[in-house]
């Protein structure tokens, strides 16, 4: 290449690749590389965070991190990398708008992240939703919150029961989180709503395993078991979802839950655009080949110029204690990968040696809804509000930079005097429906017609105003 400054590429701009991006801006000493960022979206989303937007507990906008905002000296592109070939150091690069072109680079980083991992059963890709990105959570919120309005309006019965019904399925993390924050809002909806009552709501979560919440021992999630029943929401271990078409979810059980809301949580699958786009060498399990140093490659080998983190890769856990000797798929590990990487990343370039990842697990801490908790560090585990203050706590903090987490803790300490906010705004999806319903439009063009010169004994039309001006110019004519 003739540019003798490197030319850093960073393949996402989420968890992982955010904190590449902003890692490298603080090590790179001026005009020591160009980094460039890609993403389809402006922002880096803290999934963390979407159960409790889903619920309404977190502004939408607060729990995403503006790109432009905070990576000053990397340059960010609103597009995808739709291909990569690392051979000749090249990447296809597809704006939100216009045609894909090429960008050489001399490094590559590969934090794409994962998509919700779903199965060909019948329904689920047309009528469920996941639990990834900050539209699905708002568009969650919105569904559940007009299904009550909806509702309202309904007498008892089949329909106004299948609008308030609620269908999770998947028992890990994620799953729990917002089945159990869904089950804390509507618990708050309906002290709004007089013609509703608690016994109308009804929260199935539906899972394959005999237990739920892996990432904790089995007495603690047998107690989230116990919390949920408390609150009335229903947990179906051991069962699949067999159906999802016409409103009803199947079981395997034979059982039928009809419903308006589907939500899919059940596992995460590295993202597929970026790992069989590209040459970079893959695992059994797809995600990219990651060494311990987090350059691509195995631990006889590396790819030179290539790196990954986060979701996308399979990063040796040095810890002992990943799943099947790899990182498990998580913020904690993303955002301590991308800071190694960006500190490797500019040693190699200074012709020094990486250093190895190396992180054990803090243990997993969870909110349930409004003062409900859980949280498991080895064999120490709380319960109740003190994990849920241990949950807000831990990620109020963990949000990047302050300018976020002044938003996300400023937030809880308005809802905590008043009151989470129940505004659905599902109408932004059709903006301009006033707008439209009252807008004058000119009048369509009328064809000009000549009427022809009738004679008066033929009809009483002769005595209409147009035909008297016709007749009148017919007469002056003679
Ligand atoms: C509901 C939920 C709750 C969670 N709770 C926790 C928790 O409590 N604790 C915890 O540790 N972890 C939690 N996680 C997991 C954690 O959020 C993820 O592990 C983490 O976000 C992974 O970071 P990443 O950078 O690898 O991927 P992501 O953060 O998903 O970022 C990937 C980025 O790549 C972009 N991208 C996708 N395709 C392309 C492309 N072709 N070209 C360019 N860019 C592309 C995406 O737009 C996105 O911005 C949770 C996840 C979810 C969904």
């Amino acid at each position: 290449m003739t540019n003798t400054v490197p030319k850093i590429l960073i393949v996402g701009g989420g968890y992982a690749g955010f904190y590449t991006a902003w890692k490298l801006e603080k090590h790179l000493r001026k005009g020591e590389a160009d980094v460039t960022i890609v993403d389809p979206l402006p922002y880096m989303t803290y999934q963390p965070f979407l159960p409790e937007v889903a619920a309404g507990s977190i502004e939408a906008r607060h729990s995403v991190v503006a790109l432009r905002r905070h990576l000053k000296r990397t340059r960010v592109v609103a597009a995808k990398v739709t291909g990569i070939n690392h051979a000749n150091k090249v990447a296809t690069i597809t704006p939100i708008v216009g045609d894909p072109y090429e960008f050489e680079y001399d490094q590559i980083v590969v934090t794409a992240g994962a998509v919700s991992r779903t199965f060909p059963i019948p329904g689920i890709a047309d009528n469920a939703i996941g639990l990834k990105t900050i539209e699905e959570a708002v568009a969650i919120r919105d569904k559940l919150m007009s299904n009550f309005d909806k509702a309202s309006v309904l007498p008892p019965g089949p329909e106004r029961d299948r609008l308030l019904t609620v269908v999770v399925v998947g028992g890990g993390f994620a799953g729990i989180e917002v089945f159990a924050e869904l089950r804390s809002l509507a618990s708050s909806l309906v002290k709004s709503y007089p013609e509703l009552t608690f016994d109308d709501t009804h929260f199935h979560l539906i899972e394959a395993m005999g237990r739920i919440m892996p990432e904790v021992s089995l007495k603690t999630s047998e107690w989230v078991l116990k919390n949920l029943a408390q609150r009335g929401a229903s947990v179906h271990l051991d069962t699949q979802v067999t159906g999802a078409v016409d409103g009803n979810v199947e079981l395997s059980t034979g059982e039928v839950i009809p419903t308006d809301l589907i939500i899919w949580t059940a596992g995460v699958m590295a993202n597929p655009t970026v790992v069989r786009g590209g040459d970079l060498p893959v695992e059994e399990r797809g995600r990219i080949r990651t060494r311990t140093d987090l350059r691509v490659g195995t631990e006889e080998e590396f790819v030179e110029g290539a790196w990954a983190a986060g979701d996308v890769s399979a990063v040796p856990d040095l810890s002992g204690g990943g799943v099947g000797g790899y990182c498990v798929p998580n913020a904690q590990h993303a955002v301590r990968q991308a800071k190694l990487l960006a500190k490797n990343l500019v040693a190699v370039l200074r012709g020094e040696l990486p250093r190895e990842y190396f992180h054990k697990n803090l243990g997993a801490v969870a909110g349930l809804g409004v003062g409900v908790g859980v949280f498991q560090s080895g064999k120490l585990a709380l319960k109740g509000p003190i994990a849920w203050l241990a949950h807000r706590g831990y990620h109020g903090l963990a949000m990047p930079s302050w300018e976020r987490k002044w938003r996300v803790l400023l937030g809880w300490w308005n809802n905590f005097w008043l009151g989470r906010d129940l505004v659905n705004l599902s109408t932004v999806q059709s903006p301009r429906y006033v707008f439209e319903e009252f807008a004058a439009r000119p009048r369509p063009a009328q064809p000009a017609v000549t009427p022809p010169a009738v004679p008066r004994e033929q009809g009483k039309k002769a005595d209409q105003p147009e035909q008297v001006e016709a007749d009148k110019k017919v007469a002056a004519g003679r």
